[in-house]
């Protein structure tokens, strides 16, 4: 099949924040010093080349951009400083709004007041929304967010935000799954998927790949951001209003950071404390990173890479907030600073997992995943002979 060149590519590709792929050369030394690159997904030269030549076709079906876990090595060793590293996370970028279906991504990515006034009108509406649904007579004289807004309200709103984001972020990774299998995803038999299961949960609980490279801080603050922030989701997602019930079985009603305050031993606090220092760690690592440009992977930011960082800091340190309000037992400061809270919180859930950064959290384990799957098949196909 003949392969179509999109002379505007690199145009769109700038859009996304591409700045020096033009400079490379092509000498290679970029592939030979990535310590993830191998002789069946090697990169990161041949996504350079990909964007020079227009192949947008080859960019949409390519794993190697979720392969690389942007350590830096190759931008470090750039002979033409082309920041190759630069070129696959701008490629991890097009890749989100190309899988995204709602064209949200997009807008996302290519204009940062599109992303600011969605993040602002999500964060308005929620306030609003907490301010117009509060009970009539909330307890003023102990920190009681049940008797502002009763659990299970809360907990319906809960639902509510947990499937939006799920129907978009499952629909765009099976746009995503589409693209990188091509005709090989009804080919390959169901066996091969079952068989390589345990890749996308070692590889999305340890990300142990990237411990492989060189800079291994940069491995250990991206597992504190993803823990953090996994074990933080889990807590809210499943454990906010409490009001979790699981057929068949008797379970205590357990809350996050609502009304009873649980002894300083209790999981639920350890777990809230391990998310609290987890994220606030790698979030400010970065940040200060960033503002520094202290490392490769730090030099060029995009927008969405400070809306990200911001959010999530914002979101953390608004919930320690509310934790010793309601430990010192502040009842209208911990009914303000929960609207706060919220106001970031539901914004950074609702858009920046399925259409933004976040989404990468989804997409990486998923691709490692099938790149297995399709070695696995061909494996076998070489043994059928
Ligand atoms: S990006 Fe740099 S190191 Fe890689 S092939 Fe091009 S010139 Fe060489
Ligand atoms: S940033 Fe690191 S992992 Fe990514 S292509 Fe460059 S050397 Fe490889």
């Amino acid at each position: 099949m003949a392969i179509k060149a999109d002379p505007n590519l690199m145009k769109e590709l700038e859009e996304f924040g591409l700045k020096d792929a033009k400079k490379c050369f092509h000498c290679g030394n970029c592939t030979a010093v990535c310590p993830l690159s191998t002789s069946d997904t090697p990169f990161p030269r041949k996504l350079v080349k990909y964007a020079q030549m227009g192949l947008k076709e080859k960019i949409l079906s390519s794993p190697e951009p979720w392969l690389c876990y942007y350590c830096g090595d190759c931008s470090d060793r750039c002979p033409r400083g082309a920041d190759p590293g630069e070129t696959m996370m701008v490629m991890r970028r097009y890749l989100t709004s190309q899988y995204d279906w709602t064209g949200f991504a997009k807008r996302f990515y290519t204009s940062e007041t599109f992303e600011i006034i969605a993040v602002a009108i999500v964060g308005i509406l929620i306030g609003l929304a907490l301010w117009l649904f509060h009970a009539s007579n909330p307890d003023m004289e102990h920190a009681a967010l049940n008797s502002v807004w009763p659990k299970e309200a809360i907990e319906i709103g809960d639902l509510i935000m947990a499937a939006i984001l799920t129907f978009f972020l499952l629909t765009n990774t099976w746009r995503c799954v589409k693209f990188i299998m091509g005709d090989l995803l009804n080919k390959i038999p169901l066996e091969i998927y079952f068989s390589q299961a345990k890749e996308l949960i070692i590889h999305f609980i340890t990300q142990k790949r990237f411990g492989q490279c060189t800079d291994r801080m940069q491995w250990i603050v991206h597992l504190l951001i993803m823990t953090g922030y996994s074990t933080a989701f889990l807590l809210v997602a499943v454990f906010l209003a409490g009001g979790i019930k699981v057929i068949g079985l008797a379970w205590e009603p357990i809350a996050f950071q609502r009304d009873v305050i649980y002894p300083f031993f209790h999981p639920m606090r350890i777990f809230g404390y391990y998310a609290t220092f987890a994220i606030l760690y790698g979030a400010t690592y970065a940040l200060i990173g960033r503002i520094r440009k202290s490392k490769a992977p730090y030099k060029n930011s995009h927008g969405t890479d400070w809306m990200f960082l911001i959010l999530l800091i914002l979101t953390t340190l608004t919930g320690i907030l509310i934790h010793f309000s309601r430990l010192l037992d502040l009842p209208m400061t911990t009914y303000v600073l929960y609207v706060i809270h919220l106001m970031f919180a539901i914004p950074m859930l609702v858009l920046e997992v399925p259409f933004s950064k976040w989404a990468h959290l989804a997409y990486r384990p998923v691709v490692y995943y099938l790149t297995k799957v399709k070695e696995k098949y061909y494996e076998q196909q070489r043994e059928l002979g």
